[in-house]
């Protein structure tokens, strides 16, 4: 057996975890100054969690699910998106006993779809989302969107496109459903196998299929943002005034139907054309139907959920991706003597005491090589602990950038060396 990551997965190593911990701290700051609070939940459910909450006739259920029976002989789901688990979490602890709107984020979740690999497509893959629960108003969708908006702004990602589109409510999508069907069924033969399933299952996602997307017939599909109830109608355009306020540009995109079933009115994609084929970032919209769905009460919500490496993608392709300081601020050099030795390390956990990134000699270099590993290593000042330091306690900080030297003596080595780093700055 040959030992490799299992296919569709990825290693984010370690010169690449300091841009995600970069961009996960901006978030959360974002999240933070939003008024959105972090919820973890366990990455297997119960399989119903995802069946009920994502929708049997989803992709995702049908296709791309990671189900097995533990060892109790339940059958279990690795959570393929968070809105289920979310769901299931708010209520069993009854979240909706307490005042309105409970506001939710979750931040770099594990998610696993059994998807074909391919760039921007995973088989694990992390999601960052907010779900805001109880919140009937158009302005809560303007919120999310502002808030995934800012946060890109906080990145520094420009040239992404907001599309939003309204898919009704179940009062609106019955009447609209009928037309659709009629429509499709006029070009059964021009239907992929697949949409050929959903004609009478879910009529609306064939609108989202990637096999007809570019057959004429497609383009003459009736939109539903034609033919929505005045309450739709109402919050579809007040939507518009708030993102009007906010600044934040939309195009309407009739085409978006998102690939779950529990998506009510509005619903909104942010998409790249930096990435190639996968180009959207983010996927987001309102679910009032989902808390009942999900035998709890009845109670809007509206979310969204970031793909973490379709942004680092869009990061990276910008030319943006945020560079972490891996700098050592202070490497303690010592002769290989256990006496020297004890006083570097003691040094060195005396500097971390103070939150610098020091760091001493663990192999048994001679003190040749360790400076020499010192020069290479990125690190800004250095101590040497030689025989005459140990004898006279006095000791020599060395800038490695700018060759300062400045004296000082073991009791006093912490100050001098946390004013050389911060001098620097
Ligand atoms: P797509 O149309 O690309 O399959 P989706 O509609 O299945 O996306 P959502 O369920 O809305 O995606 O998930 C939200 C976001 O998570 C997506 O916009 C994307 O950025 C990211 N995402 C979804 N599936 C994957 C995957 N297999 N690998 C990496 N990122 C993904
Ligand atoms: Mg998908």
């Amino acid at each position: 057996m040959e030992m490799k990551a299992p296919r569709g997965t990825h290693d984010i190593m370690p010169d690449q975890s300091g841009a995600w911990q970069i961009v996960e701290e901006m978030i959360r700051r974002r999240c933070r100054s939003n008024g959105f609070d972090e919820i973890r939940t366990p990455i297997f459910e119960q399989t119903g969690v995802f069946a009920r909450g994502v929708g049997d006739t989803t992709d995702i259920v049908q296709k791309e699910m990671y189900t097995f029976e533990d060892k109790g002989g339940r059958s279990m789901t690795l959570r393929p998106e968070n809105t289920a688990g979310v769901v299931r979490a708010f209520l069993e602890h009854r979240l909706y006993a307490g005042p309105m709107p409970v506001k939710l984020y979750y931040l770099s979740a594990p998610m696993f779809r059994y998807e074909n690999p391919q760039s921007g497509r995973y088989r694990q893959f992390h999601q960052f989302g907010v779900e805001v629960f109880g919140a009937p108003d158009a302005s809560c969708d303007a919120e999310v969107i502002a808030l995934a908006w800012g946060l890109l702004k906080d990145l520094g990602v420009e040239k992404l496109a907001l599309h939003i589109n309204s898919i009704g409510c179940p009062k609106c999508r019955a009447a609209y459903q009928e037309m659709l069907k009629a429509h499709f069924n006029a070009h059964l033969d021009e239907l992929c196998e697949t949409c050929h399933d959903r004609l009478e299952r879910n009529p609306l996602r064939i609108l989202d299929c990637k096999i007809d997307a570019d057959k004429p017939f497609m383009k003459e599909a009736p939109h539903i943002i034609d033919h929505l109830c005045e309450e739709c109608q109402t919050h579809l355009e007040n939507l518009k005034k708030y993102l009007a306020t906010a600044g934040i540009p939309y195009t309407i995109d009739p085409m978006i139907v998102r690939g779950l079933d529990y998506y009510t009115k509005t619903v909104f994609e942010i998409v790249s054309e930096d990435i190639g084929a996968q180009g959207t970032v983010c996927g987001g919209g309102r679910y009032d139907g989902l808390m009942r769905l999900m035998g709890g009460p009845e109670l809007p919500g509206v979310g969204f959920a970031f793909g973490m490496e379709r942004l680092l993608m869009v990061m990276d392709a910008l030319g943006i991706m945020p560079e972490d300081d891996n700098t050592t601020d202070v490497y303690i050099a010592s002769m290989p003597e256990e006496e020297a030795r004890q006083a570097a390390f003691r040094l060195c956990l005396a500097m971390r005491a103070e939150g610098l990134r020091a760091d001493v000699d663990h192999v048994q270099r001679s003190l040749k090589a360790q400076m020499k590993y010192a020069g290479k290593s990125n690190v800004h000042l250095m101590i040497v602990i030689g025989q005459d330091e140990l004898e006279t306690g006095k000791i020599t900080v060395r800038d490695m950038r700018t060759k300062e030297e400045r004296q000082t003596t073991m009791d006093a080595a912490v100050g001098t060396v946390l004013s050389m780093a911060e001098g620097e700055e």
